[in-house]
Formats: structure tokens, C-alpha cells, sequence
């Protein structure tokens, strides 16, 4: 089994070879050549729909611009009716001389395109179409372009042309001396993935690219981008209908994401309805799919609906039967059916849907894929990708290597997969546009040869520097092949923690950096980049710079925190506030949107510089998975003010006192810096005391806080936690260390009660202090002058203040296991 499919893809590859580089025996036309060119480009007179004429007329003009820089030759771009009879033609799109070759372009299928070349013409088109919905409106996203598809085609195999991103100078044509074409040529494709769409706004990269590069709109596809029930019963319909809404606990709600008693033949009636209103308009195919958060209508007609209990099941079968009708009512029509949710898990009372079915995987990975492999779904399926986008745990830095990519790719076409739709994408189109590039190529054809292709992306974006950009992002895949263990990147996105930024992703984090981006590592792509810079100071690479600029200052915090954890020397813990700065002043001096709030990177020339987020979720390395903690997100102008190095402290008894930090690694709370808590500490031959100095909070505010103490000697660690209102401290023992809890924390079990005290212990000038008092008795411990202790203290309350930080924490579990030193003088 394994044999046979290693000489599958070995077949494929030498195909793939082949495809990229053409050699075709026999006669060839010279299209330009040293004398210029006989060549006309004709665009057809009669184009319906204007929308569709005013791209042709786009890709005309490029045509002619990429001849011209290719060879320095123009051509005339003409109408069909004005061309010269007796000139060579290259023909774009359905013109009457492509008729008159006996060809129905209409007839063609979704991005179908195709160059032929007869009687010393070209002519290159595909289907070309505007019909769908409402379609007034001018945008490409919104039409079907296959001419445009034959012609980035012919200016990529034929003139030396290359959509590397967006915008004029996104489009690379190398010189030629000629340009030649077989005179028999015929080229024919219809693409696999039909469509291969985004959300709008900063992650569209314009017509030329996505259409050369494969990611293609679909039009004739209606999608909600989620959810058709909520359009199909609004939930304004509450009022006069609760009926139509589900059943739970008795009564009938109208949930901030509306659920609905499905059973109601009324709402089944709207959810067709709703099908239809779209498909009537133009569309091919209509979304269909449940309510997100989906809620189980419990009146007794949907616990019995169709005979099944689980609710799963109950939305495949009604879904199912309205696609029946579909079938029926409107034949030639589709149906797009989520699997996502309660209906993630395929049906279990039936293996195969009719012939107008779609099925939607979302999430789509090999374990999705294969709970499918025995059903008959006629349509295929679409794909919600996660690939890009800055909520991954890499946050702003490089994701999916080349190989990942591609085996990615591989699996659509195995599987039967038609449509995609990217959750992210274009965020670093220095670091990652190679990849963007490889992979809209494979998109085509899994068995391109990944290396050939970014040689020529690397010579089409970097001229003389191509060889040592090659070398960087060889490097850089070869780096990104590492990863966390399997198992380790599994999400389920919904999870509440993670939305409230409640996971302590930091240590993966920071594994997966200090993995991939050892210090030799990144000093050899710096190395790469600053040759390739004296020899190309174009506007990719001046991107690609800040790009890993942000990556290379992002990775030393990562090092320099690593050493700190280990030395908790004072020297790293100063060159880790030099770091945290310099990574600070870079992102600070990148360009801001004017007048946005919060503030938001702006675009650097024609790229949307790290995708354009909120400043914050670029200081933060991200969101979701991808956001930072401490140490990313300490205070370092607070820190260094109040000269406060929160970890190996030492504090002498009778000393100045020294301010408290927050214990978490999250963002600082203002309330550290407003309501800062000083803390010093007294002995005598009876008791140890701690005092805290608390700045602006009332001794009513502090009767309710709870005030801390770790004391540690010889191996034994004694916890006293206590609030002034009670007046009383409790007193624990270390039984495990955190260690032996496997990372749970510190485990204390209580002893009998103590004297120890809590006590509002004076008030003046704003400040109020509480006296945490613990006797050397209950310790066991003979005081002596010159005693080294092990201490923490903590006031936890309005802040989680804490006077040694733990540079090893993993939840709040683990804030107080770190002690500093106390000295009895
Ligand atoms: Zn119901």
C-alpha cells in the first residue's frame, strides 16, 4: 500500500516538472521578437455585462504592459471591430473570432480556461460570467473571469510574468528577447478548487494576483459566512411567533444566537424559503446550515422529530429532505451543507445525499476527512482553512512549511474537495509569500515541483539577490519544520479561557520560538537578508525587513528570557529590559492609521504591514493562541523607574521598603501602579513582621484584602494568609512542591491555629499600613542576627500584588512557589 502510493506521487511530480517547463516539439510563432512585433490585442465588442467588459478592457491593458516589459515592444490594443484583417491577433475573451472557430465559451465550466493557438492566432479565454445575485456591482469577487485566468496563464508560461503580490509593481515581468509560442498549441484546464475565498478589506490582494495565483472567487455561491437559520426566522419574529423559537426548560427564548424548534413546519418552510429566495436571484448554490451555539428545542414534536434522539442527526435528515425538495423544485440548482458543530459527525441513518449536495467541513483536517470516506456526497466538499492569521500560536511569525502546504493541497484533491475559504492570510508577505505564492500554485497541481517554484518566485522578487533569498527561506521552511509535540496545537476555538485570554499559552509559545529560531539560526538570516539588501533595496524586501526585524526582537525576548529564568542574575535581568525596550521602540516608531481607535498599523506602501491589527495585538505576539505574556508584556518604564527587579530579591530587615509587582503574566493592572503596596520587615526575638505599605487605599478597603506570607528554611516552607477584618493569620506547611504536583503549584495542608495576626496597623498621608506578625514559635526557629530566610509576600484583592515574581508560572497556582531572600540584621 505504501509502495503504491509513493509511485503515485513520484508519477505526479515528474508530471508536475513537465507542466512548469514546457518544451514542446514543432513549429513555434514569434509573438515579439529583435524586430517588434506584427501582434494585436482584440477584446471582443459586445461584452453584456459591464462589469466583465471593464476587467477585460484591465487585463487588455495588461497584456500590452507586460509584452512591453517584457521586450520593449507595444502592441495595439484594439475592439474587435477596429482590428486590422490582416494582422496576427491575440484574442481575449468571447470574441466573434472565437465563435467562428466553432467554440461556445458559455458552455464552459466554473474557471475553466483555456489558450488555443490557430492560423497564427491566440486566443485566450475561459468562462466569463456576471450573473449571479445582484450583480451590479463592479467588483471581481463578484464574477466569473476564466479570460482573465487564460491570460495570467500565457503572460506567466509565455512572457516571463510573475503575480507576486498586489498593486502595479506586484506584477514582475523578466526581459526577453523573444516571445514564442508552439503553433499548435492547446491548453485546457478546469480547476479542481473552484473557489478559494477570504473576507474582504486588508487580507484582498486584487484581481491579478488571485486569479493568477488560483484563489478564485465564487460567485455563483451564496454563503451567509456561517449561518442561514438566523436569516431564514429572524429574531424580530419572537414577538409575534415564540413558537417558531426552541423550547427550553419549559419555556420558549429567543437566545442571543437564535435556536428553533425545528420540528415547526412553519420554520422549515422559511429555512427552504430562505434557499430559494437566493437561488432565484442567480446564485447556483445556497448555504444551508444551523444557528452557531447550537441549542435543542425540547418540546415532545422535536425530541421525537424523524424518529432519532440526537439533534445532530435530526438537522441532517431535515436538511437532507430540503434538499430533496431542492432537487425537485429547482433541478440543476445546489445546496452547501455545514458540517460543523452538532453535525461536524456525519449522519448515521443514511450514507448518501442527493446529487445537488455540498457539504461545507469546518473545521477540515485528515481526522474530519475521514470520518466521509463512506459517504456519497455528489458535490464534494468546501474546506474552512486554518493555515494563516495571527490568533495561531505563532502569532506574527511564519506558520506551515512548504511540505505542510503541500501535503495540504494533496489531501483536497484526494478527498474531493472543491471550495476553500482562508481564515487569515497575507499578514507577512515578506516572511510568507513564498509560501502564499507555492501554494496557490499547488492549488492547481499538487505535483509542481515546490523547489523550482521558489526559484522563480525568488528571481522574479529578488533579481540579484535571488540566490541568497533562496538560501533564507530554505532556511527559514527547513526551521519551520519543528514543532510541538502532536496533540499539542489541537484547539477547540470556542473554548471561553481561551476567548478570554485566560490560557497560559506563553510556554508553548516560547518552546515553539526557542525551537525554531535558536540565536545562529537568526544571525544567519540577518546575514542573508544584509547581502540581499546591498543587492535589492526594492519594496518587498524593505516589508521583508520589518517583518524580521519584529521576528528576530521577538525571539531575543524569548533567549533573554530563558537566561533570566535560569540566572536570575541582575545583569540579565537588565539586558532583558534593554530587550523588552528595543522591541517596543521598533513596534512604536511602525506606521499608525490616522485617526483610528485604538490605534492600528497602517499599510506600508501596497502590503498591509502585519496584516494592519491593533497596535496592541502586535505588542501582544497576537491573539488567542498567538498572544504573549509576560515577560512581553511588563512595564519596563515603571520597572526601571522604580528600579524594582522583581526576582532574587533581597530584603533586610529594618531596609527601605520595596515595592510589590503583579503576580500573573498578564498585562499589569493599572491598580499595581496607583494603589502601589511597599513592603518591609521587622524582628525581634518573639516574632517576625511584616509590613505592607499600602498608597491610596482606605483601612476600610484593606479590612477586606488578604494579606500573605511564605517563609522558607533548610527545605521547609510555612504559609500565613490572613485578612485585618478577621485579624487572624492561618498558618499552613508545604506537603508538595510543585514539582511533585506536576506544575499544579506549591500544595500547603493547614496546621493548628497560631498567634499569628493581620492588623491595620496605622494610617497617614494617604497611606495605610497592615503588620503581617508571625511567631519564631510556631516555626520552630531560633532567630539570629545574619539569618538568611527564604520569603514571599502577596496581597491579593483588588491586584494580585506580589513582592518576588515567579518566572516559572503556568497558572495562578504557581504565584507564589518563588521565594527571594530575607536577611535578619
Ligand atoms: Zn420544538
Amino acid at each position: 500500500m505504501a509502495g503504491q502510493l509513493v509511485r503515485c506521487i513520484m508519477r505526479w511530480r515528474i508530471l508536475g516538472i513537465l507542466l512548469l517547463a514546457i518544451t514542446i516539439e514543432g513549429a513555434e510563432l514569434e509573438v515579439v521578437g529583435r524586430g517588434g512585433s506584427r501582434y494585436q490585442v482584440v477584446l471582443p465588442d459586445q461584452v453584456k455585462n459591464k462589469a466583465v467588459d471593464y476587467y477585460l478592457q484591465l487585463t487588455g491593458k495588461l497584456v500590452v504592459k507586460c509584452l512591453h516589459q517584457a521586450s520593449g515592444t507595444t502592441l495595439p490594443l484594439v475592439r474587435e471591430s477596429d482590428m486590422e484583417p490582416d494582422r496576427p491577433s491575440i484574442f481575449i475573451g468571447h470574441t466573434e473570432a472565437l465563435r467562428k472557430n466553432g467554440i461556445k465559451p458559455e458552455l464552459l465550466k466554473a474557471w475553466e480556461h483555456r489558450i488555443e493557438v490557430r492560423n497564427g492566432n491566440i486566443y485566450l479565454y475561459g468562462r466569463d460570467e456576471g450573473n449571479w445575485g445582484m450583480n451590479s456591482s463592479p467588483d471581481y469577487h463578484q464574477l466569473l473571469l476564466g479570460s482573465v485566468k487564460a491570460v495570467t496563464v500565457f503572460l506567466e508560461q509565455f512572457a516571463g510574468t510573475a503575480f507576486l503580490y498586489r498593486g502595479d509593481t506586484g506584477i514582475s515581468v523578466l526581459p526577453q528577447e523573444q516571445i514564442r509560442i508552439p503553433e499548435s498549441y492547446s491548453y485546457r484546464k478546469v480547476p479542481v478548487i473552484q473557489f478559494c475565498t477570504t473576507l474582504g478589506g486588508d487580507r484582498e490582494q486584487g484581481i491579478f494576483y488571485e486569479i493568477a495565483n488560483n484563489l478564485f472567487p465564487g460567485p455563483w455561491y451564496f454563503t451567509y459566512g456561517g449561518h442561514s437559520h438566523p436569516s431564514a426566522v429572524p429574531k424580530k419574529f419572537f414577538a409575534a411567533h415564540p413558537e417558531y423559537f426552541a423550547l427550553v426548560k419549559g419555556k420558549r427564548v429567543n437566545l442571543s444566537q437564535p435556536q428553533y424548534c425545528l420540528s415547526n413546519p412553519e420554520v422549515q418552510s422559511r429555512i427552504y424559503r430562505e434557499m430559494l429566495r437566493h437561488l432565484d436571484k442567480g446564485y447556483q448554490m445556497v448555504q444551508l446550515a444551523q444557528s452557531d451555539g447550537f441549542v435543542a428545542c425540547e418540546c415532545k414534536p422535536c425530541r421525537n422529530l424523524y424518529g432519532v434522539k440526537d439533534y445532530g442527526e435530526k438537522l441532517w435528515i431535515l436538511h437532507r429532505r430540503l434538499a430533496e425538495r431542492l432537487l425537485r423544485e429547482r433541478p440543476g440548482k445546489q445546496v452547501c451543507i455545514l458540517a460543523y458543530g452538532p453535525t461536524l459527525k456525519p449522519p448515521e441513518t443514511f450514507r448518501a445525499f442527493p446529487e445537488n449536495v455540498m457539504i461545507e467541513l469546518a473545521p477540515c483536517d485528515e481526522e474530519v476527512i475521514a470520518l466521509w470516506k463512506d459517504y456519497r456526497v455528489p458535490g464534494g466538499f468546501t474546506a474552512y482553512l486554518y493555515n494563516w492569521g495571527w490568533y495561531q500560536l505563532e502569532g506574527f511569525m511564519p506558520k506551515m512549511s512548504l511540505e505542510a502546504l503541500a501535503e495540504q493541497v494533496e489531501s483536497f484533491h484526494r478527498h474531493n474537495i472543491h471550495g476553500l475559504y482562508r481564515c487569515g492570510f497575507g499578514e507577512l508577505f515578506g516572511l510568507e509569500g513564498p509560501s502564499y505564492y507555492i501554494w496557490g500554485k499547488l492549488l492547481e497541481n499538487p505535483a509542481y515541483d515546490r523547489d523550482l517554484l521558489l526559484k522563480r518566485y525568488c528571481r522574479h522578487a529578488f533579481g540579484l539577490a535571488a540566490p541568497e533569498m533562496e538560501e533564507f527561506y530554505r532556511l527559514l521552511n527547513e526551521r519551520l519544520k519543528f514543532d510541538l509535540p502532536p496533540g499539542s496545537r489541537r484547539v477547540e476555538w470556542y473554548r471561553p479561557e481561551l476567548l478570554n485570554n485566560q490560557t497560559p499559552a506563553l510556554i508553548e509559545t516560547m518552546r515553539l520560538m526557542a525551537m525554531r529560531y535558536p540565536a545562529e539560526v537568526i544571525g544567519r538570516m540577518d546575514e542573508l537578508l544584509t547581502r540581499a539588501e546591498k543587492r535589492n533595496s526594492g519594496e518587498l524586501l524593505s516589508l521583508l525587513r520589518r517583518e524580521f526585524d519584529y521576528l528576530k526582537l521577538t525571539v531575543k525576548v524569548t533567549e533573554v528570557f530563558d537566561r533570566l529564568r535560569q540566572s536570575k542574575s541582575g545583569a540579565d535581568f537588565q539586558e532583558m529590559l534593554t530587550t523588552l525596550n528595543a522591541r517596543n521602540r521598533f513596534i512604536a516608531q511602525l506606521p499608525r492609521r490616522s485617526g483610528v481607535k485604538p490605534p492600528q498599523i497602517a499599510p506600508l506602501g501596497v502590503f498591509s504591514l502585519f496584516g494592519c491589527p491593533p497596535v496592541d495585538h502586535l505588542e501582544n505576539g497576537g491573539r488567542l493562541l498567538g498572544r504573549l505574556r509576560a515577560p512581553f508584556n511588563w512595564d519596563v518604564d515603571w520597572l526601571s523607574a522604580n528600579r524594582i527587579q522583581p526576582v532574587n530579591r533581597v530584603l533586610k530587615t529594618g531596609a527601605a521598603p520595596q515595592l510589590l509587582v503583579q503576580a500573573g503574566f498578564d498585562v499589569m493592572k493599572d491598580v499595581i501602579k496607583q494603589q502601589p503596596i511597599w513592603l518591609e520587615c521587622r524582628w525581634d526575638s518573639r516574632n517576625l513582621s511584616l509590613i505592607f505599605r499600602c498608597r491610596n487605599l482606605s483601612p476600610e478597603q484593606l479590612a477586606g484584602e488578604e494579606f500573605q506570607t511564605i517563609i522558607g528554611y533548610r527545605g521547609k516552607r510555612w504559609w500565613f494568609a490572613g485578612r485585618p477584618r478577621r485579624g487572624i493569620a492561618s498558618f499552613f506547611e508545604r506537603e508538595k512542591t510543585n514539582l511533585e504536583t506536576g506544575g499544579d503549584g506549591d500544595r500547603y495542608r493547614q496546621l493548628p491555629q497560631t498567634t499569628a495576626s493581620v492588623t491595620l496597623s496605622g494610617s497617614k498621608n494617604g497611606e495605610t499600613s497592615v503588620t503581617l506578625k508571625l511567631p519564631w514559635s510556631a516555626l520552630g526557629l531560633e532567630p539570629f542576627s545574619g539569618m538568611r530566610l527564604e520569603l514571599n509576600a502577596a496581597c491579593f484583592g483588588r491586584g494580585h500584588y506580589i513582592w518576588e515574581y515567579n518566572l516559572d508560572q503556568k497558572s495562578y497556582r504557581n504565584f507564589k512557589d518563588q521565594t527571594g531572600t530575607l536577611i535578619l540584621e
